[in-house]
């Protein structure tokens, strides 16, 4: 059996990253740029007023109170283009150009106006208040680098650097088919002895959260035929990814069936739990990610290698998979499989969160899974841990967007 490394370094390795394509900026949250974002212009793009109040020459105003005259006015968006002369200022407001002459703003408070004789009471000492040309960014800067995930600020920043279009990777396109005898798509009607096929939906919303557009292709039912024929429906995919029918009982097929239908196999079985059937490869071109069918098993394999083979495809650099946290309760040895268990994690005031596995860590409860923050790791043959002692986690709050 593979260890999770050796099997995250096939996925890495065995993936390229997707084709480019060009969006507008403001459909840029979340998507990975392709290219630098480079600023075509300099923000502010001339000097400006960081204040409400008067553009002086600072040498006017080194003794006070003093007297200027006002000649003009420049607000926002309204340039005054005449030049701020010895004992003259101009009205300027936050954001308005500093006008030819002036080198200083005084603020507001800091006056009393008399008609056009403006009267200083406070020292302005040269430069003060006022926001210099590129102060943000000069035009020519690299601002947002290749492989980086848009956050909502690098949308306006993009935007504000002059960047309308950006070259983003595809989406990848991920196809998904469940498997089973007893599982009905949501809404159907149901058999006491059935299920609604939660993965289904589920591993949608996982593609989704990791940055790749999730496509139900349906229910494939535990026959080879049946299966053969749901295959079709994932020509033109990136990735297929099925649920189900993965481990080695007699119904099933996936490895059995695809592997007639010329699945190239990069790997099948990982020693962890849950998650053990899982089959990597690739079949006519979309690689195949043969997930095991219990949810919690479903969801947690996604949160790592679906993860992986999306951000390969994204051409993200890869992702620490661990932090680390405190043990919130004593556990027993661990056994032959690295464990990922299912906890809540508390923040503390200081120092590192406590994670605290859940009682039952059967991997059918999706209830407790919802409820989870983090997976608890335990290394193959680890030895009973006491609580208060430092443990990997694996973060389940980390969507590929942030603020
Ligand atoms: P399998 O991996 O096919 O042996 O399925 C393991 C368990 O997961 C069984 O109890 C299935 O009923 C359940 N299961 C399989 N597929 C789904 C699905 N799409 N949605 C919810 N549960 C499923
Ligand atoms: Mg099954």
């Amino acid at each position: 059996m593979l260890s999770i490394e050796e099997a995250l370094e096939k996925i890495r390795g065995g993936i390229e990253p997707l084709p480019t394509e060009e969006i507008f900026v403001s459909d840029a949250l979340g998507r990975v740029l392709a290219e630098d974002v480079i600023a075509t212009v300099s923000h502010p793009p001339q000097a400006v007023s960081a204040m409400d109040g008067y553009a002086v020459r600072a040498d006017d105003v080194s003794s006070f109170p003093v007297t200027l005259m006002q000649i003009g006015e420049a607000a926002a968006g309204h340039k005054f283009d005449g030049e701020v002369g010895p004992g003259e200022c101009a009205r300027i407001f936050t954001g308005g150009g500093l006008p030819k002459g002036a080198d200083s703003i005084v603020i507001q408070e800091d006056t009393d106006a008399d008609g056009s004789s403006i009267t200083i009471k406070e020292a302005a000492k040269p430069g003060e208040w006022v926001r210099p040309e590129g102060l943000d960014f000069a035009a020519g800067k690299v601002l947002l680098s290749a492989g980086r995930v848009m956050t909502a600020r690098d949308v306006g920043l993009a935007a504000a650097a002059g960047a309308t279009w950006i070259r983003v990777r595809r989406k990848p396109r991920i196809a998904i088919l469940s498997t089973g005898d007893e599982i009905v798509m949501p809404g159907a009607p149901m058999r006491a002895d059935q299920i609604v096929s939660s993965n289904s939906v589920a591993l949608v919303a996982y593609a989704a959260v990791l940055g790749a557009e999730g496509t139900s292709i349906g229910i494939a039912e535990d026959r080879p035929e049946s299966l053969r024929e749901r295959l079709k429906d994932a020509t033109g995919f990136d990735i297929l990814v099925t649920s189900g029918g993965a481990s080695v009982g007699d119904h099933d097929l996936v490895q059995s069936v695809f592997g007639d239908e010329g699945l190239e196999l990069g790997f099948y079985k990982i020693a962890m739990r849950p998650g053990k059937p899982l089959i990597f490869g690739n079949i006519g071109g979309t690689y195949l990610l043969g997930l095991p069918g219990n949810p919690v098993s479903t969801g947690v394999t996604s949160a790592i290698f679906l993860k992986a083979a999306v951000e390969s495809m994204l051409g993200m650099p890869s992702q620490p998979l661990y932090q680390a946290a405190r043990l919130g309760r004593d556990l027993k040895a661990n056994g032959k499989r690295l464990d990922f268990m299912r906890a809540r994690l508390e923040t503390s005031d200081a120092g590192l969160p406590t994670a605290t596995p859940f009682d039952r860590q059967d991997s059918s409860m999706m209830a407790a899974f919802a409820d989870a923050d983090c997976l608890v790791m335990r290394e193959i043959g680890a030895p009973a841990a006491k609580a208060g002692e430092v443990v990997k986690i694996v973060l389940l709050g980390t969507s590929i967007i942030k603020f």
